[in-house]
C-alpha cells in the first residue's frame, strides 16, 4: 500500500480503536511513562560500544518497538527518544573527558530504498529527530564536560543529524528472520554504503537503531563508517 494511504488509514484506526499502553492497557499513548520507566533494562552483554536501554524479551517494550516500526506508530518515537536522550547525556558525560568524544553526529540505521518507500518511514530516523529536537529543548550536554568544549549549532543542538551518510543500496533479508549470528553478518555485510564520507573524516559519531539482536547490523554500519575515517563510533539502541 501508498504510504500515504497507509498513514490515512492508520490515522483512521486511531479514531475507531484509540491508543492503548501495550503495558497496561490505560488509554491514551501506546506506552505510558509509568510502564515506560517500569521496564527492565538491558542486562544482556554487547559489544563495549553499544549502549542499549531495554530488555528485547520484556512484552510491553516488544510490542511497542514493533508498533513503531510496522504499524505507523510513529508517535512512540518520542517516548524512546526521552528514554535515550537521558542514556546518551550519562554516556557522554564520560567520553567526552575521558575520549575526546565531542561533536557527535547522530546517524541512523538506514533502511534501503525499496523498505523505505514501503514503510513510509525509518524508526531509527525518527527517534534520531526527536533526540535532536529534546536536545535543544534541554540544552543536553555532557554536565561535567566544560560547555566551551561542547559546540552547539545554531538551534542550541548539541549533536548533528546527518541521514545521508550511511546508506543502504542493498535489499537484505529481515535480520529477525535469521536465527545466529554468522548468518545474520553474512546476511547485511556489504549492503550498508558511505555517501559524503568527507562529513566524517575524523568525527565521532553516534549510530542510532531501534533493536540491536547479535549487533551485526551495527557492526557492519561502524565498519564502513571506519573506513569512510570517522575517528569514534558508539551506538545506542532502544533495546537488546
Ligand atoms: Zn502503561
Amino acid at each position: 500500500m501508498m504510504p500515504v494511504l497507509n498513514t490515512i488509514l492508520s490515522r483512521m484506526l486511531d479514531l475507531i480503536f484509540p491508543a492503548r499502553c501495550a503495558g497496561c492497557g490505560r488509554g491514551g499513548s501506546y506506552l505510558c511513562a509509568v510502564c515506560l520507566s517500569n521496564s527492565p533494562i538491558a542486562e544482556r552483554e554487547t559489544e563495549r560500544w553499544v549502549f542499549s536501554l531495554f530488555d528485547y524479551r520484556h512484552p510491553a517494550i516488544k510490542k511497542a518497538l514493533w508498533l513503531l516500526k510496522y504499524k505507523n506508530k510513529t508517535g512512540l518515537a518520542a517516548s524512546f527518544a526521552e528514554a535515550l536522550s537521558g542514556k546518551i547525556q550519562e554516556e557522554l558525560a564520560d567520553m567526552a573527558v575521558m575520549e575526546n568524544f565531542l561533536d557527535p553526529i547522530l546517524i541512523p540505521i538506514p533502511l534501503s530504498r525499496k523498505r523505505h518507500k514501503e514503510r513510509g518511514y525509518n524508526q531509527a530516523e525518527l527517534i534520531c529527530r526527536e533526540i535532536l529536537r529534546l536536545s535543544k529543548i534541554n540544552h543536553l550536554s555532557p554536565p561535567s564536560a566544560p560547555l566551551s568544549l561542547t559546540r552547539r549549532g545554531v538551534g542550541g543542538e548539541v549533536f548533528t543529524l546527518i541521514n545521508n551518510i550511511l546508506i543502504k543500496p542493498k535489499e537484505t533479508e529481515h535480520q529477525a528472520r535469521i536465527e545466529n549470528r554468522r548468518e545474520r553478518l553474512k546476511n547485511i555485510v556489504g549492503s550498508f554504503a558511505v555517501q559524503n564520507a568527507e562529513l566524517v573524516k575524523n568525527r565521532n559519531i553516534i549510530l542510532i537503531d531501534d533493536i540491536t539482536t547479535t549487533g551485526a547490523t551495527l557492526s557492519e554500519a561502524r565498519k564502513v563508517l571506519r573506513q569512510a575515517g570517522a575517528r569514534k563510533i558508539i551506538a545506542f539502541t532502544v533495546a537488546h
